[in-house]
């Protein structure tokens, strides 16, 4: 039976009805990082705690992919079936900034400082059929932006 598999063990609660962002945060100088590390970045402390960023954060910058990235990436995307995406920063809680897909793929649908929300999507699918998961930002939608 095939199954849905993160991509990587840490990056997200999975399965999960409503999957949380992994980091870690250092447990000397407060530093977040994503994704999670065992030595401290800012004060190569070695006291790490893998905590939740959350699954909400805002545009910081973004640009639009208009052509196949290279290898090491490797989803299921063919010359063929590629369309351009948008990329960018996403600013989480506490202020880690996490680099991701971004569901709008127009200039006209993407602006700095908009509010974002994880998504856990299909990436690929391996030998066994499994399909292998990712994680992506979309826009949040107006109604859902105060709850
Ligand atoms: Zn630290």
């Amino acid at each position: 039976m095939s199954e849905q598999i993160p991509i990587h063990k840490g990056l997200f609660t999975w399965p999960s009805s409503r999957p949380q962002l992994l980091g870690s945060r250092c447990k000397q100088c407060g530093e977040t990082a994503f994704p999670a590390q065992v030595d401290c970045r800012s004060c190569s402390g070695r006291d790490t705690e893998v905590v939740e960023l959350g699954d909400r954060g805002t545009l910081w910058t973004w640009t639009i992919q208009t052509f196949m990235p290279k290898q090491p990436y490797h989803s299921d995307e063919t010359e063929a079936s590629f369309r351009p995406y948008g990329v960018g920063y996403v600013e989480m809680p506490g202020g880690v900034r996490v680099e991701a897909r971004l569901e709008p793929s127009t200039r006209e649908q993407l602006a700095i400082g908009m509010p974002m929300q994880l998504n856990i999507v299909p990436f690929r699918t391996d030998a066994s059929g499994n399909q292998i998961m990712t994680f992506s930002f979309s826009a949040v939608e107006e109604d859902q932006a105060w709850k």
